[in-house]
Formats: structure tokens, C-alpha cells, sequence
């Protein structure tokens, strides 16, 4: 039987839009819920999924062909799919949960960076993958913290060249900020990766299981959702379940202005004052941006610096820099108490130099780090070790808990909490399990930072350098004297590299500046690859670049740079 499968409303409402990619070919079998084209309509890209299983014999469009509600879109041999059989209980007026088991090689718990990660190697590797997700596809990162913050540092450095375009002989009228606006281009960034990963999981054979998780013993996994239940029998398990805010023990930390960055990115109205607890890589960020978009910011740091897992000479540049946008800073204070007032403003009590000290703002940014989860899927049952500070679960370098087929990564481990590293530490599991001898190795791990300007870290420190008492050269160019940074009116900051004495090899490195966190990948692809100041040196950088400051504090390390008297 020939059925045609027709453009029906979109799930953003609308009814007409542009073909994108088609993911199918002519001839090709499909199956219910496979996907087989994208139409870009007002809101993103939007699968358009078979309700039938068959074999598609004709494609009507093209891509880029605009379509309207009712077309054609392809053309499908096969049979109408069978109405789901209902579950509903006419006695008790419930609908009865569907049961079902099923087995697996790998079963992975969390569909964050960690988890979906693995689940697509594991799946390209050629193992039968099941991924359990109790709320969003992408986990934290994609739903809630890197990309949808990052989507949010982009709307106010817009905004920021927009009150600052005159400079450049741009004249702009009616600059406006409109969060609504933000927070839906925000969302629509956030919808489109997650449909990504959502089809290369279909694509790559993952079945997606959603509910949450729970471990009954080595081998047995159990989730529940609302409408199914299903028991996985599995070979090896893989915990991936990310971490949760950490919320600070006072009163007033349940008010209804103290939120966490997860409230703040969908926020509706941008408030005209925040006080910020934490001076930590996330506050910092959302200072940044906050600012950027004309918000009053107060920043409450307990340790003596914002960042403080920088450099002295960073940390010194980047507050000089916040001071400057009109960020205050309060370090060295320990919030202790935030009350509502009579016209709901929320007041922070801090304690500074043995002084108690207030301010007040619409809203309290809760950003004091963020600690492992794996409430309520029975570790503690099954005797998974944590770490010795019961701050995560303890792995090997392979990834292994202390059950042989268990693993753990990502943030529930506690050992970097990046996205990067997750998926990183998702592969060496998976390959580990399937037979290979893979090591997780912590030396040359790149974090960025989204103030302005970024900062980019990778390699040792120079604090971390000095106490271990390597004998280190520190070489440093300033961004003031890069051409192409001056073109783009972004002189703020420099390039620091580290080459170890003994070796010659540069062994760590820091930008603070335009383009930092691009940039600093040149310097993790030396470390890597223990190549000398002499390599960056000898490698002619493009003019005029930013990473031609590279190439000037590698000849700082070796003699002098050419372009700076130092
Ligand atoms: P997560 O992404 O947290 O995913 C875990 C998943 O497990 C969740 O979806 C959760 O619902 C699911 N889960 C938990 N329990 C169960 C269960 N029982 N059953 C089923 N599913 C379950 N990192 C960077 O590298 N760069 C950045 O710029 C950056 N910016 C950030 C900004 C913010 C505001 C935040 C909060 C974080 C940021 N991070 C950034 C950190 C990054 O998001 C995390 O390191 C990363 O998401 C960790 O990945 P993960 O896979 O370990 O866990």
C-alpha cells in the first residue's frame, strides 16, 4: 500500500516552512518515528518523523523547496502502522503502566555530555545501547549550561557593540535589549542541537528510554515512568548522572528572588539589580552578561579573588576589567543571611573584615558550585564507593567504580566538571568495556571561561608550576600590541606561555583576551604533543591574527618578542 506522508502542523505552530536536509534516500526502509527530513520553519529545524513502517519509493521536494501545510512530502510503501493498543483500564478509569523488558551491552544512565557521548561511540562501535534520561535529552549542557548561557553571552555582546558601535563609525538608534527576544533565541538554539542528538541517536540504533533509572543489582536496571516500565537486562552499566546546584545552608536561600542560573536563563524580565553569590567561573559569566545588558551587578566572593583557580597576574587583569564594566566586587565575605524587605527587594548580609555588611537587589543569583547526583538510583545498595570526601563516585583511570561492569563519568564523578571532559571520559568507558585499553589522562585539559574578554586555560598553571617546584620560564605578549587586535577595538588582556626548563616543552598556557578560548588549542595541541617554544616559533602564523600573539609569546620564551619591548 502506498502511503504519503504530508506536511502537518509543526510542533512550533507553524504551517509553512523550507526543506532542510533530507535524511533519507529513495529505496531505504524505514520505520515508525524514523526520521526522514528537516523543514527550517520560524522556530528552527523540525524532524519530520514516518508514521509508517516500509520503503520510501518517492521523495517529493528538494531541499530549500518551501512547502506549505498539506503537500506531499514523501511517498511510502508499506503498512499503516497499528494504532498503539491502549493500556486503559475500564474498571478503574487508570490507564495500566506497560511493562516491558529488554537487554543490552550497555545500558548508560543520563543523556548529558557524558552519557549521549558514550552511547553514540558504543553504538558506532557496534554494541546494542540503551540510554535512560529521566528529564531532557543533552543533559545540563545543552538544556542548561553551556550552550544556553553561551547563547546568552552572544545577545549581550551584541548588544554591547550596538552602545558602543559610534566608536567604530556606526551610528545605531533605539539600541534595546529585549529578553523575551533573548530567552526565545536562547530556546530555539537549545530545541535545534537537541533534535541533533536526538536523530543521531535513531540513527545510530540507540534505544532511548525515558524515566528515571534505577540499579537493582549489577546487571538489572529499572525505569519508571509515568506510562511504562521497563526492566533492562544489562552486560555493563554506565552512570552518567550528572550534578545538581549547590545551594548554601542560610536563611533566605528558599526566598522566591533567589534563584540559580537555571531559573535565570529563562528568566522574563531582566532585573535592575542582582547580587551574584559566588565569584566562581558560572557567576562570573552571568556577571558579565548581566552587566553587558545594563544590569546592576554585585558580585559576593568568600575565597580573596573572583576566579581564584586562576593566576595571580589573570585574576588581577580580569577584576581590573569587571571594576571597569562597573561590576562590584565584594571578596574575602561570607554571605550569611539574605532577607525579603517590604517591597520584595532581597537583602544579602555578608561578613567582611569582621564587619557585617548589606545590599540589596530584585534578584539573588545562587552560584556557588555545583555537587555530583546519583540520588536514587541505589548505589548505595549495591556498595559503589564514592570518593574520600563522599563527593562523587570513585572511579579508576579507566572509568570503573569499584564493580567491574559499573562505570562512572561526567560530573558525577566529581573530578572536572566539563562538558568536554564527560564525553571524553564517556569514550575511554565505552572503549574500555568493549575490549580496548584506554586510560583517562587529566593533563592537557582545556577549560574556557566566557567573561569579557574570555579566558582560556590549558596545561599547568603558573601558581600550580611554581609549588610543585618545576623550573619554569613564564613568556607573556600583551593584546595592546596585535594589530588585528586593535582592529577589533579588543585590546584587553595577553598570552602567557610556560615551557618547563628542563625540557624545553612548553607545558601549560593562559590567553585572557579576544578569542582566548579558540586560541588556547594551539597551545593544548604543543603540550599534547611536547613541542618546544622553537615549534610555535618556527610555524608562521597568519597576519593579521590573534594567535600571532602566540607565536609572540613563544619568541618572548626564546630571546624576545619582535613586536613588544619586554
Ligand atoms: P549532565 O549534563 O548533568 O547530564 C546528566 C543527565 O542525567 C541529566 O539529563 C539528568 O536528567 C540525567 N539523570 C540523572 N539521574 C537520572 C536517573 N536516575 N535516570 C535517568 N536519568 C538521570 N562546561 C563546559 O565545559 N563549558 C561551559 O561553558 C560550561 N558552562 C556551564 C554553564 C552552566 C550555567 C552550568 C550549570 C554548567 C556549565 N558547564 C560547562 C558544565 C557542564 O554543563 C557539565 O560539566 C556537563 O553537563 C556534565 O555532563 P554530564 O553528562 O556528566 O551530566
Amino acid at each position: 500500500m502506498k502511503i504519503e506522508i504530508k506536511l502537518d502542523k509543526l510542533l512550533s505552530g507553524a504551517s509553512a516552512g523550507q526543506i532542510g536536509k533530507i535524511q533519507k534516500n529513495i529505496g531505504e526502509e524505514v520505520k515508525v518515528g524514523d526520521i526522514l527530513l528537516n523543514i527550517e520553519a520560524n522556530k528552527g529545524s523540525e524532524p519530520i518523523k514516518s508514521t509508517v513502517n516500509g520503503t520510501i519509493q518517492e521523495i517529493k521536494v528538494d531541499e530549500g523547496t518551501k512547502v506549505k501545510k498539506g503537500v506531499v512530502l514523501v511517498v511510502i510503501e508499506g503498512n499503516q502502522a497499528e494504532k498503539p493498543k491502549t493500556n486503559f483500564d475500564y474498571f478503574t478509569g487508570m490507564t495500566a503502566v506497560r511493562k516491558q523488558k529488554i537487554e543490552a551491552e550497555i545500558t548508560i544512565i543520563g543523556s548529558g555530555p557524558g552519557g549521549y557521548v558514550a552511547a553514540i561511540q558504543a553504538a558506532k562501535l557496534g554494541a546494542k545501547v540503551v540510554l535512560v534520561e529521566k528529564e531532557k535529552i543533552g543533559g545540563t549542557c545543552l538544556n542548561y549550561g553551556c550552550i544556553p548561557t553561551k547563547a546568552m553571552v552572544r545577545s549581550a555582546e551584541v548588544y554591547r557593540n550596538c552602545k558602543e558601535s559610534d566608536e567604530y563609525g556606526v551610528f545605531v538608534d533605539n539600541i534595546k535589549a529585549d529578553i523575551n527576544k533573548i530567552v526565545t533565541r536562547k530556546d530555539n538554539i537549545v530545541k535545534e542541537l537537541v533534535q541533533g542528538i536526538d536523530y543521531l541517536l535513531g540513527k545510530n540504533q540507540v534505544k532511548v528510554i525515558k524515566g528515571a533509572a534505577q540499579i537493582k543489582d549489577k546487571n538489572t536496571i529499572e525505569v519508571k515512568s509515568a506510562k511504562e516500565e521497563t526492566t533492562i537486562t544489562s552486560k555493563n552499566i554506565i552512570i552518567a548522572t550528572g550534578s545538581k546546584a549547590c545551594q548554601l545552608n542560610i536563611e533566605g536561600k528558599d526566598l522566591e528572588n533567589v534563584i540559580t542560573s537555571k531559573e535565570l536563563l529563562d528568566i522574563k524580565e531582566l532585573p535592575n539589580k542582582i547580587t551574584i553569590v559566588g565569584g566562581g567561573v558560572i557567576g562570573m559569566e552571568f556577571a558579565f552578561v548581566l552587566s553587558n545588558l545594563d544590569v546592576e551587578v554585585s558580585v559576593v566572593e568568600y575565597m580573596d579573588n573572583i576566579l581564584p583557580m586562576l593566576d595571580e597576574d589573570v585574576c588581577e587583569e580580569i577584576t581590573k576589567i569587571a571594576l571597569e564594566a562597573g561590576i562590584k566586587l565584594y571578596t574575602s565575605s561570607k554571605v550569611e543571611s539574605i532577607v525579603e524587605s517590604e517591597n520584595g527587594e532581597c537583602i544579602v548580609s555578608f561578613a567582611k573584615d569582621d564587619k557585617v555588611k548589606l545590599i540589596t537587589a530584585d534578584k539573588v543569583l545562587m552560584s556557588v558550585g555545583r555537587q555530583p547526583f546519583y540520588e536514587g538510583i541505589g548505589i548505595e545498595k549495591l556498595g559503589v564507593e564514592l570518593n574520600g570526601n563522599k563527593r562523587g563516585i570513585k572511579v579508576n583511570d579507566k572509568m570503573q567504580t569499584n564493580i567491574e561492569n559499573i562505570y562512572a563519568i561526567g560530573d558525577v564523578t566529581n573530578i572536572m566538571q566539563l562538558a568536554h571532559v564527560a564525553s571524553h571520559q564517556g569514550i575511554v568507558a565505552v572503549k574500555n568495556i568493549l575490549g580496548e585499553d584506554k586510560k583517562m589522562k587529566y593533563d592537557v585539559i582545556p577549560s574556557a571561561i566566557f567573561t569579557v574578554p574570555e579566558i582560556g586555560m590549558v596545561g599547568i598553571s603558573e601558581k600550580a608550576a611554581r609549588e610543585k617546584d618545576i623550573d619554569i620560564k613564564v613568556g607573556v605578549f600583551p593584546f595592546a600590541a596585535n594589530g588585528k587586535a586593535l582592529t577589533l577595538g579588543e585590546t584587553k588582556g595577553f598570552v602567557k606561555l610556560i615551557k618547563d626548563n628542563e625540557t624545553d616543552r612548553i607545558i601549560g598556557g593562559t590567553i585572557i583576551g579576544p578569542h582566548a578560548t579558540d586560541l588556547m588549542s594551539e597551545i593544548a595541541v604543543a603540550i599534547k604533543n611536547k613541542l618546544k617554544a622553537e615549534d610555535i616559533i618556527e610555524t608562521i602564523h597568519a597576519h593579521p591574527t590573534t594567535a600571532e600573539s602566540l607565536h609572540e609569546a613563544a619568541l618572548s620564551l626564546e630571546g624576545g618578542a619582535l613586536h613588544f619591548a619586554n
